[in-house]
C-alpha cells in the first residue's frame, strides 16, 4: 500500500512574512485533516524557516533544485550537503520550468537525481510532455525518455529512493488540469515501464500528479489507481487550498 504524498512546490513565491504565515497555517491544520504524507518545498532562502517551524511535526520539507557539484565556484547554486544541513527530506529535480528556462537536459536531470540520492535526499523526479508533444501523440515516448535517463544512469532500484511526478507541461500553472482518465493513463504507463524492469519497484514507487491540482479536482485525480498524490504549485500557496488537497488525499 503506497502512502499518498502531497508536496507543495512554492517556486519563487512569497516573502519572509508570507512564508512564515503559510508554514504556520499548514502546520496548524494538517494533523486534523490527513493521513497522507505532506511536504513543502520553499525557495532555497526560506528553507531554514521551514526547518525552524516544521521540526518536530510530521510535515517534511525540501528544495526545488540542487547542483550536481559538491562545492566551489558555482554562483547561485545549492549543494545537496546544504539541503542536508537544513534537514531537507526531498528535492525536486527536472521540473519543467528548470528544463525549459535553464535548458536542463534529461542527462543533467538524471545526474541531479543521482546526486540527491547519494546524499540521502529523496528526489522528486518530474516528467511530462508539452502540449505540442501531446498533440503529436508522443506523450509516452517523452515520458519514457525522461524516466529512462534516470534508470540508465542509476538502475531501476534507485527509483525506490525517490518519487516520480507526472506533470504535463500544458497543465502547469494554466488552470487546465489533465482529466483523471488522461492522468491515470500516463501514470499506468509509467508504472508499467518501471515494472518491465522490476515489479517490486513499480509496486512501491509513488507517482504524483502535478498540473493545476486544486481542492475541487484532487479527490478524483488521487482516487485513480496509479495516482499516489500530488505535486502542487499555485494551490500550495494558500494554506486553505493546500489543506483541502491534503484532505482529498486521505
Ligand atoms: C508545478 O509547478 O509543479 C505545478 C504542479 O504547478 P501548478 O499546480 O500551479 O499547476
Amino acid at each position: 500500500m503506497r502512502r499518498p504524498l502531497v508536496a507543495g512546490n512554492w517556486k519563487m513565491n512569497g516573502s519572509l512574512e508570507s512564508v512564515r504565515s503559510l508554514l504556520d497555517g499548514i502546520k496548524a491544520g494538517v494533523g486534523a485533516v490527513t493521513n497522507a504524507e505532506v511536504a513543502v518545498c520553499p525557495t532555497a532562502i526560506f528553507i531554514p524557516e521551514a526547518q525552524q517551524r516544521l521540526s518536530g511535526t510530521e510535515i517534511a520539507w525540501g528544495g526545488q533544485d540542487l547542483s550536481t557539484e559538491t562545492s566551489g565556484a558555482y554562483t547561485g547554486e545549492v549543494a545537496a550537503s546544504m539541503l542536508n544541513d537544513f534537514a531537507c527530506k526531498y528535492v525536486i529535480v527536472g521540473h519543467s520550468e528548470r528544463r525549459t528556462y535553464h535548458n536542463e537536459s534529461d542527462d543533467l536531470v538524471a545526474k541531479k537525481f543521482a546526486t540527491a540520492r547519494a546524499a540521502g535526499l529523496a528526489p522528486i523526479l518530474c516528467v511530462g510532455e508539452t502540449l505540442e508533444e501531446r498533440e503529436s501523440g508522443v506523450t509516452n515516448e517523452v515520458v519514457a525518455r525522461q524516466l529512462n535517463a534516470v534508470i540508465e544512469l542509476e538502475g531501476v532500484a534507485a527509483l525506490a529512493d525517490g518519487v516520480i511526478a507526472y506533470e504535463p507541461v500544458w497543465a502547469i500553472g494554466t488552470g487546465k488540469t489533465a482529466t483523471p482518465e488522461q492522468a491515470q493513463e500516463v501514470h499506468a504507463f509509467i508504472r508499467s515501464l518501471v515494472a518491465e524492469k522490476s515489479a517490486e519497484v513499480a509496486e512501491g514507487v509513488r507517482i504524483l500528479y502535478g498540473g493545476s491540482m486544486k481542492p475541487g479536482n484532487a479527490k478524483e485525480l488521487i482516487g485513480k489507481a496509479d495516482i499516489d498524490g500530488g505535486l502542487i504549485g499555485g494551490a500550495s500557496l494558500a494554506a486553505e487550498d493546500f489543506l483541502g488537497i491534503c484532505t482529498a488525499a486521505n
